[in-house]
C-alpha cells in the first residue's frame, strides 16, 4: 500500500493527511503531523475521499465534455476538440459583440489549486481583458479582507492555527468552529485544557460555549452594538494600551467620539445582554497576557460586516494584541481554498498577490509577462452582483468554475431568473451541480487526489498535494481546459505542469516568491509572506508592530450600528439563520457522495427551533414544515433545540431539497458585496 501525501480539502484549517492507495484506489486516509494538524484529522478528513473511488455516487461523475445544443434540451457528449471550439467561438463572439465586461468568470476555492486558479483569472484578465472574476469568498470572508485591509493593511489571519492553543485568551466571535473547522475547535479545547479564557459571542449555545467561561447569548444582527460597547469598556476604564495606541495606531479620538454612545446599558437594549456581562467580558479580554479575536460567517454574513470587522480589529489594536506570537486577528476561512483563490487573484479587485488593479505599475508588471498590451484597470464584477447585472442587459456570458451558484447564492428564485437570460453557461467541474444541469456546456475537470497543486490555509499557509490517483480518462487538469481554449482563441498558452505554473505566478508576486515546491516538499509549510528563497515563510503579521498601511500605523474604526434588512412582523415572525452541518462540505458534491459521511446526515436539511417557539406556532419535534419568506417556500423537517435562542431558527444551506437559499435576501454590504446570509424574515407552518 503507498501513502500519498495531501491536504483535506474540506476547510481552512489545511490539515495533511496520507491517502493510502492500493491497486489505483484510494482505500484510506490517515492524519499527517501537518503544521495545523500534528496528526489529527476530523471526519471530513478521515472519510472524504470515497468520491474519487466512485462507488456508491448519488451525484453523476462528470466524465466526458457536453453541450446542450438548445435550453431544456438533452446533453449532447463530445469530443474536447468540439467542446473548446464551442466555448472559444461562443466567449469570442460575445467578447465582440458586446465587449470583454459581457463575461463573467469564477474562480473555484472547493478542493481546487492555486495554479488552476492562477490560470482562470489569467485567462480572465489576459485572454478576454476583463477583471469580471469572483470566488466564493465574497459569500463568505470578503468582509474580513477588507475590513483588515482597510484597518491593517493585509487581509488574512494574522497569526496562526497553531499558535491558537497557547494564548492566554480567546474571544470567539460568531464563529462556530465545531462545525465548521474542528481541529481548529481541538486547538480551541486545548487552550482551554492549558488555562486560557474562551468567550463566546454567538447567539446559539455552539459546542464551543459549553467549554467558554462567558458565553454572550447576543441578538442576531447586534454585532456591531457589542463591539463599540467593547470599545467603550476599554476607553472608559482605561484598560487599552495608551502607550502602544500612541506609537502604532492612528484615528483615536475619532475612534473615542464614536463609541461613546456605546455604554454596556445603551448596546444591552440592542444585544439583549446583560450591561454587567459585556464589561466582564471585555476586561477578560483586556486583562489577558496575549488574545486573539476569531471569527466566522457570524460576523461576515450580514450588511454591515466590514465595519464589524474593522471593529473586531481595532479591539486587537486597542489592546496591543497584535505584531507577536499568540495575539491577532483570526477570520477563519471556510472552503478548503478560499485563501488560495483570493492569494491567485481570483477577485474583481486585486492580481494575484494582492496588487490592486488600479496600480499601474503592477498591471504594467503583469501584462509584460503574460504579453498582452494592457490589462483592465477598472474593478470587476462581484458574484453577488450578477443576477443584477444580468438583468440589466450587461452580462451575457457566465463560465463557473468549480462553483454552483444555483445553490450557494441568496435568493435563488433570482438568481434562476437571470440566468434564464444568459447567452452562455459554461461549468467547468467534477459533478452534476445544479449548477451544472443548468449549463450549455460542461468541461470536466480532475479532482482532489487525481492532479497535484498546492492549496493555501486559513492562515496564510501554502502547502504541496501530491496526485494519489489516475482521474478518469476523458477529463482534464483545471489548468489545461483553460489553456486549450485560450489558444484556440489566439492566446497560446501551455505548460507541462503545475509546477510550471506556481513558478510562473511566485516569480509576479513578491509575497510568495521564496515558496518554491521544493521547499513546500513533503510536509512543508510556507506562510507567505516569503519574499526569498532564503525567507522561511512567516507565522505572524506586523512585526516589529509596522502595519501594512499607507503610514504604517492601524487604523481605528468604529461605526453606528444598523439593525439588519428584514424586521420580524406578524407575517414573518421570525428570524432566518444559515448555518451548515459538521458532517458536509459546502454544496455537499464532494462529501454527499462519501459512504461514510452520507450516514451522519441522510436526509435533507431541518429547521432548528427553540420549544418555546415551537410550542407558540404550533410546530411538533420532527415534522415536516413548511419554511416560508418574502421570496419562497421550502420544505424541511423541524427540530425542536433549547441551543438555539428564542426568536430565531437555523438552516442548513446545503441541501437541494429544503434550500434555504430560496428564502434568504439579496441584501449586500455595501463595500465587500457579501450578503446577508445569516439573517431574513421567515414563518414557519405546519404540514
Ligand atoms: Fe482538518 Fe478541516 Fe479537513 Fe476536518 S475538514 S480534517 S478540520 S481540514
Amino acid at each position: 500500500m503507498e501513502k500519498v501525501i495531501s491536504v483535506c480539502p474540506y476547510c481552512g484549517s489545511g490539515c495533511k493527511l496520507n491517502l493510502l492507495v492500493e491497486n489505483g484506489k484510494i482505500v484510506g486516509a490517515e492524519g499527517a503531523d501537518g503544521v495545523t494538524n500534528q496528526g489529527e484529522l476530523c471526519l471530513k478528513g478521515y472519510y472524504g475521499w470515497d468520491f474519487l473511488n466512485d462507488t456508491k455516487l448519488l451525484t453523476p461523475r462528470l466524465r466526458h465534455p457536453m453541450i446542450r445544443r438548445r435550453r431544456g434540451g438533452e446533453f449532447e457528449r463530445v469530443s474536447w476538440d468540439e467542446a473548446v471550439a464551442f466555448v472559444a467561438g461562443k466567449l469570442g463572439e460575445i467578447k465582440r459583440e458586446h465587449g470583454p465586461d459581457a463575461i463573467m468568470f469564477t474562480g473555484s476555492s472547493r478542493g481546487t489549486g492555486n495554479e488552476s486558479n492562477y490560470i482562470a483569472q489569467k485567462f480572465a484578465r489576459a485572454v478576454i481583458g476583463t477583471n469580471n472574476i469572483d470566488c466564493c469568498a465574497r459569500v463568505c470572508h470578503g468582509p474580513s479582507v477588507s475590513g483588515l485591509m482597510a484597518t491593517l493593511g493585509n487581509g488574512a489571519m494574522s497569526n496562526s492555527i497553531c499558535e491558537i492553543e497557547d494564548t492566554d485568551c480567546i474571544l470567539v466571535f460568531g464563529y462556530n468552529a465545531a462545525d465548521s473547522h474542528p481541529i481548529v475547535a481541538r486547538r480551541i479545547l486545548k487552550a482551554k485544557q492549558k488555562g486560557a479564557k474562551i468567550i463566546v459571542c454567538d447567539p446559539r449555545y455552539i459546542e464551543t460555549a459549553r467549554v467558554a467561561d462567558l458565553h454572550l447569548q447576543l441578538k442576531n444582527g447586534s454585532n456591531m452594538a457589542l463591539v463599540n460597547a467593547f470599545a467603550h469598556v476599554l476607553i472608559s476604564e482605561g484598560l487599552y494600551k495608551a502607550d502602544f495606541v500612541a506609537e502604532h495606531a492612528e484615528g483615536f479620538e475619532e475612534y473615542k467620539a464614536a463609541v461613546a454612545k456605546y455604554t454596556p446599558e445603551y448596546a444591552a437594549e440592542i444585544t439583549g445582554l446583560p450591561a454587567e456581562l459585556i464589561r466582564q467580558a471585555i476586561r477578560l479580554y483586556a486583562a489577558a497576557p496575549s488574545a486573539t479575536i476569531l471569527w466566522g460567517m457570524g460576523v461576515t454574513q450580514w450588511g454591515q460586516a466590514v465595519d464589524v470587522v474593522k471593529g473586531l480589529s481595532s479591539l486587537a489594536t486597542l489592546t496591543g494584541n497584535l505584531g507577536r506570537p499568540h495575539v491577532g486577528v483570526g477570520p477563519v476561512r471556510g472552503q478548503n481554498n478560499v485563501q488560495g483563490a483570493c492569494d491567485m487573484g481570483a477577485l474583481p479587485n486585486t492580481l494575484p498577490g494582492y496588487y490592486d488593479v488600479s496600480d499601474a505599475e503592477a498591471r504594467a508588471r503583469f501584462a509584460e509577462a503574460w504579453g498582452v498590451d494592457s490589462l483592465p484597470a477598472e474593478k470587476g464584477c462581484s458574484i453577488t452582483e450578477v443576477a443584477h447585472r444580468i438583468e440589466a442587459g450587461s452580462l451575457k456570458a457566465y463560465y463557473i468554475f468549480g462553483e454552483d451558484p444555483l445553490q450557494t447564492e441568496p435568493d435563488l428564485g433570482m438568481m434562476r431568473r437571470a440566468f434564464e437570460k444568459l447567452d452562455l453557461i459554461v461549468v467547468q467541474d467534477i459533478f452534476m451541480t445544479k449548477t451544472a444541469m443548468a449549463a450549455d456546456v460542461i468541461l470536466p475537470a480532475t479532482s482532489w487526489g487525481e492532479h497535484e497543486n498546492v492549496f493555501s490555509s486559513a492562515d496564510r499557509g501554502f502547502q504541496r498535494c501530491y496526485k494519489a490517483i489516475a482521474p478518469p480518462a476523458d477529463v482534464k487538469d483545471d489548468w489545461e481546459i483553460y489553456s486549450l481554449i485560450a489558444t484556440a482563441m489566439g492566446y497560446p498558452m501551455h505548460y507541462d505542469n503545475a509546477q510550471q505554473i506556481w513558478d510562473e505566478l511566485r516569480g509576479l508576486c513578491h509575497l510568495y516568491t521564496g515558496a518554491s515546491y521544493d521547499k513546500m516538499a513533503g510536509l512543508g509549510y510556507v506562510q507567505w509572506p516569503c519574499p526569498s528563497e532564503d525567507h522561511p515563510g512567516t507565522p505572524w503579521l506586523y512585526e516589529g508592530r509596522r502595519f501594512d498601511t499607507p503610514s504604517g500605523k492601524a487604523r481605528l474604526f468604529a461605526a453606528e450600528w444598523r439593525p439588519p434588512l428584514e424586521t420580524v412582523d406578524a407575517e414573518y415572525p421570525l428570524g432566518l439563520c444559515t448555518v451548515r452541518e459538521v458532517g458536509h462540505y459546502s454544496c455537499r458534491s464532494m462529501t454527499g457522495n462519501c459512504a461514510a459521511l452520507q450516514t451522519l446526515a441522510d436526509e435533507p436539511g431541518f429547521v432548528q427551533i427553540h420549544p418555546e417557539d415551537a410550542k407558540q406556532y404550533g410546530i411538533a419535534d420532527q415534522s415536516l414544515v413548511w419554511v416560508a419568506s418574502r421570496r419562497g417556500k421550502v420544505i424541511t423537517r423541524a427540530n425542536h433545540n433549547p441551543r438555539v435562542n428564542a426568536g430565531a431558527v437555523y438552516m442548513t444551506y446545503q441541501w437541494w431539497i429544503g434550500a434555504c437559499n430560496e428564502l434568504t435576501v439579496d441584501h449586500l454590504d455595501p463595500i465587500s458585496k457579501t450578503p446577508e446570509l445569516k439573517y431574513c424574515t421567515v414563518r414557519l407552518e405546519p404540514i
